[in-house]
């Protein structure tokens, strides 16, 4: 006999739906806590997955989902607190002891240094209820303005484009079936096809009518698949992207395609940005890019077309928004669309594909240096005052803007820097820039404490290891990447040593006398992120739990009252006078690496490089959670460096030998992977794997000004093959 339970694949933002399935037997017949669990499982035997039919993904999932339910009864779970000892070596304690040491870290700290010496970074991971109460616990219970997390590695930079545009910022402001019937898409800097399979189904109908275009450095595997269909792939070189924007937005304004009437009617700025394009003819984009001026001019007039037949859309993903100008180069997308018309239109549109499993919600309710929740400025008064009354503080409780991720790593062990850090749902040795100071800087502290389930290489470098829940073991809700909000339910009991995120911060908060109440309940901590988002951008007030359960298509604004909104701006944008805005942008902040030659004696037969770092169908994100499933770490065991066989050959590399990769901030060691698919000047390196491999030993961490997006895309390094034995 066996049971069963619907949830939510653990991954990325597509949150494909699944069924798990446990075949050993029926649900235990005692079930702790509110909520009851639905399967039972043995030491070793993993749940059965399927894929279950969900809008985003029709019953799809890919290799990921399929495997992902080894991890919840995986050997390598951490059970229980770990203390770091004077030998280096973690041995277990008892959560009381390891609550009373945090909140004595706290002290310390504050003591010493004020409260801004205590930091918190969080993750795009967390369900909504937790990414809402890290925000309250660390400004209210820790008392500190710095508190960021990994989205700003992620889409912090579209994100930030969305705002200056439409004044909110939703992933995909329509549901993701409206591509189904699109004449003409065009993603930029986004591979689906490995980083999320099920979505392509989407795009199979644009793609066979020819009318998928791709822009991306590699031939990568969308690429391939647009190919198929007769579609274009444009190949510019890495960080020239906005340019080819720009080019792309110069013929539509000189081959009148522009829809006049929408940008009288709906946008302002137009005149700036037909200034700023000028420059931009296809011929010298050409020279800019490398993309062929014929299609840069046949990309304009095939979006052109398919906004008049059918409807047209322009997707950005993270290889045009990793950029240390992302936050321009998503503008320019943006500015392309109005030109055209497809935002807001009925069939048309412009998005950006979020990444993390809740990087939508985990942006919205105030784990982010800037913000409060409802996706509400944190120097905004009227925003400060109404998210006070609902917390029931004084408003001068809530501390003003912290630093943004990188300038928060940044400050770790200085004086005037975090001295105490709690890390949650992010493995930020692997997944941040400069990675090697980032490690640097966890190790200058006072205390770290880390929450997660597995010994992650951040984990590893904590004073204290809190063990935590996985998703199919708690409630809670998640937002994906068209801003619909679902709900996750426990399927399964957890260890009996680990704990919810939630209850470790009400114990915390206990302990440190906070003001304000920190429930432990997921139900009871929405239903207070209602009140908090209510007449904010991101209003879930109208949202709860039966609602959920009842499979309503729950994309926010959903105010108390009304109901869901899956297509935005139909008949106006969020800035106050309705419009959208068109901000001109233009090519030339300095661009990420100064491509310095490593020292150590490397400099003899190296070459250069620009660096492209990236993801593989096979992992997710640092892959703590992916390397440690057998089947994916046995399709994809290590990091290979993908170099053109051209530039391969002209240093005597050969196909899986080993090569150093290195700048003036680290060096990688792999084997190489020879392929066409790249460009000759151009390596590209996935960012999954640690330590010797780990990619982000050579991205830099200087940051886009308006975003704080670090450069991830567009490194300068320098490759020379290593001597065998
Ligand atoms: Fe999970 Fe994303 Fe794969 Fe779907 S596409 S199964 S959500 S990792």
């Amino acid at each position: 006999m066996t049971s069963s339970a619907d949830t939510h694949c653990p991954y990325c933002a597509l949150q494909c739906a699944m069924t798990l399935t446990s075949p050993t037997g029926p649900a235990p017949a005692a079930q702790p806590g509110p909520v009851p669990v639905a399967l039972s499982t043995a030491p070793g035997v993993p749940l059965d997955v399927q894929g279950r039919e969900f809008p985003t993904n029709r019953g799809g999932l890919c290799r990921k989902g399929w495997t992902s339910a080894s991890l919840l009864n995986h050997p390598g779970r951490i059970n229980e607190p770990l203390l770091r000892g004077p030998d280096g070596i973690h041995r277990p304690i008892g959560w009381d002891q390891a609550l009373d040491l945090a909140a004595t870290a706290v002290r310390d700290a504050r003591a010493r240094y004020g409260a801004d010496a205590v930091g918190v970074f969080g993750g795009g991971g967390l369900t909504n209820e937790k990414a809402y109460m890290l925000g309250k616990f660390a400004r209210l219970a820790l008392g500190t303005s710095r508190i960021d997390y990994n989205g700003r590695f992620c889409m912090s930079s579209a994100a930030a484009a969305g705002m200056r545009a439409f004044g909110v910022d939703r992933g995909l402001p329509f549901p993701v079936e409206a591509l189904d019937s699109a004449a003409t898409i065009l993603m930029l800097g986004s591979n689906v096809a490995e980083t999320m399979p099920p979505f392509v189904q989407h795009l199979k109908g644009a793609r066979d009518a020819g009318g998928l275009v791709v822009v991306d450095p590699r031939r990568s595997a969308t690429a391939a698949f647009t190919a198929d269909g007769g579609g274009l792939h444009l190949q510019p070189l890495p960080g020239t992207d906005l340019a080819l924007l720009l080019g792309i937005s110069h013929v539509v304004i000189h081959e009148n395609l522009v829809d006049t009437a929408y940008i009288e009617e709906r946008t302002s700025g137009y005149g700036a940005v037909v200034r700023s394009v000028n420059a931009f003819w296809p011929e010298r984009v050409q020279t800019i890019t490398g993309v062929p001026a014929e299609l840069i001019r046949e990309t304009a007039r095939r979006l052109a077309a398919g906004a008049r037949e059918g409807g047209s859309y322009i997707l950005t993903g993270r290889g045009v928004e990793q950029h240390v100008d992302g936050t321009d180069t998503a503008t320019a997308a943006i500015n392309l669309s109005l030109l055209l018309g497809l935002p807001g239109s009925a069939h048309s549109g412009y998005g950006t594909l979020t990444g993390q499993g809740n990087g939508q919600g985990g942006r919205e309710h105030g784990q982010k240096a800037d913000q409060l929740p409802g996706y509400r400025k944190i120097t905004d008064p009227a925003a400060r005052a109404h998210v006070a009354g609902v917390w029931g503080v004084p408003e001068e409780l809530i501390p003003g803007p912290g630093l943004p991720a990188v300038q928060l790593l940044k400050s770790l062990g200085k004086d005037d820097g975090v001295r105490c850090l709690f890390v949650h749902a992010s493995n930020i040795v692997v997944a941040s820039p400069d990675a090697t100071a980032v490690i640097e800087g966890l190790r200058s502290l006072d205390f770290l404490v880390v929450c997660d389930f597995f010994m992650s290489e951040t984990a590893a470098e904590a004073d204290l290891i809190l063990p935590v829940l996985q998703w199919a073991e708690e409630d809670g809700t998640l937002t994906n990447l068209e801003g619909r909000v679902l709900r996750r339910r426990p399927a399964l009991t957890p260890p009996p040593g680990a704990r919810s995120e939630l209850w470790i911060m009400a114990r915390l908060a206990e302990r440190l006398g906070a003001p304000s109440t920190y429930s432990e309940d997921p139900e009871t901590v929405f239903n207070e992120l209602r009140r908090a988002s209510a007449g904010g951008l991101a209003d879930y007030s109208g949202i709860d739990y039966a609602i959920l359960d009842r499979g309503e298509a729950a994309h926010w604004p959903f105010p108390a009252g009304g109901t869901g909104t899956p297509r935005l701006f139909r008949d106006r944008f969020a800035h106050p006078d309705g419009k959208a805005v068109l901000t001109p942008v233009v090519p030339g902040r300095r661009r990420a690496s100064s491509g310095a030659l490593p020292a150590a004696g490397t400099a003899a037969e190296a070459r250069p490089f620009t660096l492209i770092t990236g993801r593989l169908l096979e992992h997710y994100q640092s892959g703590s959670q992916t390397r440690r499933v057998a089947e994916l770490l046995a399709a994809r065991p290590e990091a290979r460096l993908q170099i053109h066989p051209a530039a391969a050959a002209a240093m005597d590399i050969t196909d899986g030998a080993p090569v150093s990769v290195a700048n003036e901030r680290g060096e990688v060691v792999c084997r190489a992977e020879l392929s066409t698919a790249i460009r000759a000047e151009t390596v590209f390196l996935p960012f999954h794997f640690p330590e010797l491999e780990s990619a982000n030993r050579l991205t830099e961490a200087s940051t886009d000004p308006i975003s704080g997006m670090p450069e991830f895309k567009s490194n300068k390094v320098w490759v020379r093959p290593v001597a065998v034995a």
